[in-house]
């Protein structure tokens, strides 16, 4: 057992079956807390870990977005789980393409762990830009912002509930006679559910996402900017649990070494919509992730770079190409998705025209 499972069972032992979302966040809590879980040596591989291109495009993006704003002469560039610091790093040497833009961003970071912490600070010694660290994002906004998060809505926690015959019930971590964690259902109905559904639908609710799109939409409505989410999700409003473990690249059973695993959901960017436009502020998108890049200049920049590379260097990229931008089994480009939540005097930032 894990020591993170010995916890849960003790808790479970003494409080009940829990939500689906405490298990969550209590597992990535330790998960990330403790470890550098990117990579082919870890347990998955991120678009900024792919290419250098995907944060040097988000860089221009979001220089372009600070263009549009009318080059506030300072703004915070925030990012939300900045995971190796790999994007950031990436984004800052783009953005000197943009002058003045350096200049009027102060960095802050939204970070939980503290061994990413350290690790962004070390891949962001060299950049020239010393970062603020925060532990959540309500401590981080302030003033005018453009905001990126890439594979953070993902790691979010959510609640799930599932249909019955005698309507909906949220759907609970309990232990099995075996004292093992297995999956059961509330033993009352909730009221909080009322979509009409077939028996044995089960449908999440993103709470924490919301929150967060809610919180920044209501920054940017009134101090403008814009946020760039890039995850993987379905454009409509979806159903169906989609709670998933990775490790060492491979899905494992969510209840598997709990901790040492990846835990994370399908982004429901259809729901989180209303969140964004009841706070105020514009959604753009959301876009395939694919179509996305395409649109900021990934082949010019692709082709940019291949001219000054060795026959094996200009694989690799055009692998990098295929990987961010197509659908399939290994790409990211379809089941990724862009969505910008924006300061509604913006016109359509670029990526979303
Ligand atoms: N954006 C990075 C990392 C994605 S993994 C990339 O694309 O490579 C998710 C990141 O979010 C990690 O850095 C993790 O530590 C952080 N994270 C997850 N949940 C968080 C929370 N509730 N608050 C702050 N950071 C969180």
């Amino acid at each position: 057992m894990t020591r993170i499972e010995q916890q849960l069972v003790r808790l479970i032992r003494h409080d009940g079956p829990i939500g689906v979302d405490r298990y969550m966040g209590l597992c990535l809590e330790q998960y990330y807390g403790a470890r550098d879980p990117f990579g082919a040596e870890g347990d998955f591989i991120t678009a900024p870990e792919v290419s250098q291109m995907f944060g040097e495009l988000i860089g221009l993006w979001a220089a372009e977005v600070w263009r549009l704003m009318g080059r506030p002469a300072s703004f915070r560039l925030i990012e939300l789980g900045p995971g190796r610091g790999t994007l950031m790093a990436d984004a800052l040497r783009a953005g000197r393409l943009m002058p003045g833009f350096r200049e009027a961003l102060s960095l802050h970071l939204v970070e939980m762990s503290p061994a990413l912490r350290r690790k962004q600070a070390e891949t962001l010694a060299a950049s020239g830009v010393a970062p603020v660290w925060r532990a959540n994002l309500s401590d981080a906004l302030e003033g005018p912002a453009i905001i990126i998060a890439n594979e953070f809505l993902d790691a979010l926690p959510v609640r799930q509930f599932q249909m019955t015959e005698t309507g909906w019930r949220e759907r609970l971590v309990g232990l099995d006679d075996a004292g093992q964690l297995r999956f059961g259902l509330s033993p009352v109905q909730t009221i909080e559910v009322r979509e009409a559904a077939p028996v044995g639908t089960v449908l999440e609710r993103a709470e924490a996402a919301a929150d967060v799109l809610a919180q920044i939409g209501r920054s940017v409505a009134t101090e403008s900017g814009a946020a760039l989410f890039l995850d993987y999700g379905a454009s409509a409003p979806g159903v169906g649990d989609t709670l998933q473990a990775v490790k060492r690249h491979r899905f494992v059973n969510v209840f598997e070494t709990p901790g040492e695993a990846d835990l994370t959901v399908q982004v429901d960017f259809g729901r989180l919509a209303p969140a964004v436009r009841r706070a105020g502020a514009a959604v753009q998108g959301p876009v395939t992730q694919g179509a996305f890049l395409l649109a900021l200049g990934l082949a010019q920049r692709a082709e940019a770079l291949a001219r000054r590379a060795t026959p094996e260097q200009g694989a690799a990229i055009s692998a990098a190409v295929a990987r961010l931008t197509e659908g399939g089994e290994t790409g990211m480009g379809a089941l990724f998705k862009a969505l910008a939540v924006a300061d509604p005097r913006l016109p359509a930032l670029p990526g979303f025209a």
